[in-house]
């Protein structure tokens, strides 16, 4: 099958050179040269996990519910994958990726992840992911093309209604809010908990990335963790975030604001390095503009390019912020990492093998992904609970829904980390770790359902 994100970069090289740019149809875009068109319709076709037999079984393959891949069915082209890992807990939520190299695998892993995010904060959903295979920078070049796109894929989700989908990398509330109206028009409702989340409080949302509820979790988190760890200072620490999006952003700043100093930054344009600390303000104007950081313009004393910004994970600080895609620690750079915690803002940064080493050979603590950057999708299950609970609306409108959504977020992921770290000290003695306690923690919530959460505010 041909891959459409050669159809993304031939249109962008000939929109390039364009000599005009017209819209023709609803899907047919007409560069001056060539007619370039994204689908129509995708065709879903299921993938079953018990048709893929593997001899050792890595972390991520424990049989999803479901693997799906969308094609085009005019040219065969694959544009999207959906997983939908686990809905022991309920129907699974998981955002959606835009991003011109994903694969399945990537997908997969993501939405195992969300199994265990969802168990361990103790929310009523599953885990499941999707994605779109496109080049997310092209996209915001071209609003119409990405609206178009969008609106395809939405369609063609709409049919997996155990899937609930949240904004991720390339993805924003504004997509969720045409998601959530699109659903709205097929069911006939204009409230309804089908999705799209995380969208703009103004249409009945809690704007997760507005609001940086991800990054107040894991401030929370890390906070926590340094109350019962002597090594660990958030005021004066030395601060490495890779992927300065919404996540990166947002926890960069508060982690200045509590004392922190911020030495590097990358984003999928450039890499920063300045031991004396890097311009915030700078960094939060320029991080959407076209080029991102490389418009900065303050002190730095090493720059890496868009082949070299895995250089920048290896940069001596205190506290390393993975905060863009999957995979970005491993057996590769795993010696030459030089920080002293892990706070994963990202999804699946880093496997259990590699965790394990760090902390057991280097002495590097990771906080694992999946309890620490919880804030976002605690924030959508509420979303989603106070569209159809008028009751528990009432009283979270009552407190002040951003108020409300911060305190639920603080307590759930201040909780898990207790529960993690004395699970670690009562078991200390057979070399368990950050993620391997995680995990159990999330798998015994799996079994166990409590739905009273979002009203045990106190
Ligand atoms: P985003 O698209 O806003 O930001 C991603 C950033 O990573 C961008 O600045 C992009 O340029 C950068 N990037 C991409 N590839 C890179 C690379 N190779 N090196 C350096 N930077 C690179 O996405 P986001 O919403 O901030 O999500 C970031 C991560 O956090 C994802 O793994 C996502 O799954 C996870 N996450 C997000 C939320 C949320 O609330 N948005 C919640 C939980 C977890």
């Amino acid at each position: 099958m041909m891959p459409n994100s050669s159809i993304l970069l031939y249109y962008y090289f000939l929109n390039y050179y364009k000599i005009f740019y017209t819209k023709l149809f609803f899907t047919y875009y007409f560069t001056g040269f060539i007619l370039i068109k994204i689908p129509k319709t995708l065709d879903p076709e299921i993938i079953l996990a018990k048709n893929v037999s593997v001899r050792f079984k890595s972390e991520y393959q424990t049989n999803p519910e479901l693997k799906v891949r969308f094609i085009d069915p005019l040219t065969g082209s694959v544009w999207g994958y959906l997983v939908i890992d686990n809905t022991l807990r309920g129907r699974s939520i998981g955002g959606i990726r835009i991003a011109s190299n994903l694969t399945l695998t990537e997908v997969s892993q993501l939405a195992y992840t969300m199994t265990l995010k969802n168990s361990a904060a103790g929310i009523p959903f599953g885990g499941g992911k999707a994605g779109l295979i496109a080049d997310p920078l092209l996209l915001d070049k071209e609003p119409q093309l990405r609206v178009d796109l969008i609106s395809v894929f939405a369609q063609a989700l709409f049919s997996f209604d155990n899937y609930i989908c949240a904004p991720d990398i390339g993805t924003n509330e504004n997509d969720t809010q045409q998601i959530y109206e699109l659903n709205s028009r097929l069911i006939g409702k204009a409230l309804h908990s089908r999705g799209g989340t995380g969208r703009k409080q103004q249409y009945g949302g809690i704007p997760i990335d507005e609001w940086s509820l991800t990054a107040h979790g894991l401030i929370a988190a890390i906070t926590e963790f340094a109350s019962s760890n002597n090594d660990i200072n958030i005021k004066g620490a030395n601060v490495v975030i890779q992927g300065y999006g919404n996540v990166g952003a947002a926890t960069a700043t508060k982690l200045e604001k509590n004392g922190a100093k911020i030495v590097g930054a990358s984003d999928i344009n450039a890499g920063l390095w300045e031991p004396t600390g890097l311009n915030i303000k700078e960094l939060n104007s320029i991080r959407n503009q076209v080029g991102g950081l490389n418009n900065y313009t303050g002190k730095i004393e090493k720059f890496f390019d868009s082949s070299q910004l895995n250089w920048l994970l290896e940069a001596p600080c205190d506290i390393l912020v993975p905060a863009a895609r999957a995979n970005v620690i491993t057996s590769r750079n795993a010696d030459r990492i030089q920080c002293k915690i892990i706070l994963q803002g990202s999804n699946a940064p880093i496997n259990k093998m590699t965790e394990y080493y760090l902390i057991k050979k280097r002495g590097i603590v990771s906080l694992s992904d999946f309890i620490v950057n919880s804030g976002g999708v605690i924030g959508c299950a509420l979303e989603i609970a106070m569209q159809t609970d008028e009751v528990l609306k009432k009283v979270v409108l009552a407190a002040d829904v951003r108020s409300y959504t911060e305190n639920l977020i603080k307590k759930i992921i201040s909780n898990n980390i207790r529960e993690v770290i004395n699970q670690i000290n009562q078991k200390n003695k057979t070399g368990t770790f950050f993620r391997e306690e995680a995990i159990y923690l999330a798998k015994k919530r799996l079994q166990n359902i409590d739905f009273n959460y979002l009203t045990n505010n106190s």
